[in-house]
């Protein structure tokens, strides 16, 4: 990684980290606290002036907001490597764990999909239960954190032409699966008896989705190596959305996206 870049993304780091922390007294506290607070803004990097000469990949992160210890872990990894990433969220989850977690990822440039209700498996259910399942996250999200997701990754990877449809119609967001190779599924990973640095650099490739569970201890902590090796090799790091735009591809409604071919 560069050098340059090192320090001034540790502080910024820091600042945030500091400001989760305090976010609970800050909203009890009146205006002086509001006008000594730096603007939110996501961070910007160099490369992102000329993704075409990189190799990217689109991390996502699943079942969130859980294990938040983990998850700022791995969003302060993909910042101090010049990345982002995608919180692929539960209704269910953020309902009990508050915004902070994704307020955090937002202000790192992170992108929010949706991920269902209550992580069932919507390959078995109707299309109105589909529909409801999606619809109700989408709304919890926008109400807790402010943005409409575009994206929706449905739990177990489990994807059909009813789901596709469902979200389609509906206008909604694009379905995306998981990288074709599913070792770096971290999920599928883990019951191998796999080892997630291993499968996550052998098998990376230009416009790749990867399907990652922070709550895993051994993923969380893998975060650095895994990025390390692969900036070194070349990649840079981004959300679902900045993957299209960067290869100038627009997403169809009627795929399930495994990487930005499909
Ligand atoms: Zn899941």
């Amino acid at each position: 990684m560069p050098m340059t870049t090192t320090r001034s993304d540790l502080e910024r780091t820091t600042t945030n980290t500091s400001s989760i922390v305090t976010s609970t007294t800050r909203s009890t506290v009146s205006v002086t606290t509001t006008t000594t607070k730096k603007p939110m803004v996501a961070p910007t990097y160099e490369w992102q002036s000329h993704p075409q000469d990189f190799k990217l990949i689109a991390f996502g992160f699943d079942d969130l907001p859980t294990s938040a210890g983990n998850v700022q872990m791995v969003i302060d990894t993909l910042a101090k490597y010049e990345g982002f990433g995608t919180c692929f969220v539960l209704g269910e989850n953020l309902e009990k764990a508050g915004p902070e977690l994704l307020e955090y990822a937002l202000q790192n440039g992170f992108e929010i999909g949706n991920h269902s209700y209550d992580h069932a498996n919507l390959s078995k259910c109707s299309y109105e239960e589909i529909v409801s399942q999606v619809r109700r996250t989408n709304d919890i999200i926008e109400r807790s954190v402010g943005v409409k997701p575009k994206w929706f990754r449905p739990p177990y990877l489990a994807s059909n032409s009813t789901i596709r449809a469902a979200c389609a119609a509906n206008g909604w967001m694009h379905v995306v699966n998981g990288n074709k190779n599913s070792t770096t599924n971290t999920w599928y990973n883990v019951e191998d008896g796999g080892n997630v640095l291993r499968d996550a650099v052998n098998n990376a490739y230009d416009g790749a989705i990867y399907v990652m569970h922070p709550a895993r201890e051994e993923t969380a902590l893998s975060m650095d190596e895994i990025c390390k090796q692969l900036y070194d090799k070349g990649y840079r790091f981004c959300t679902m959305s900045q993957l299209f735009e960067y290869k100038g591809i627009e997403p169809q409604y009627s795929k399930t996206y495994h990487d930005v071919n499909e």
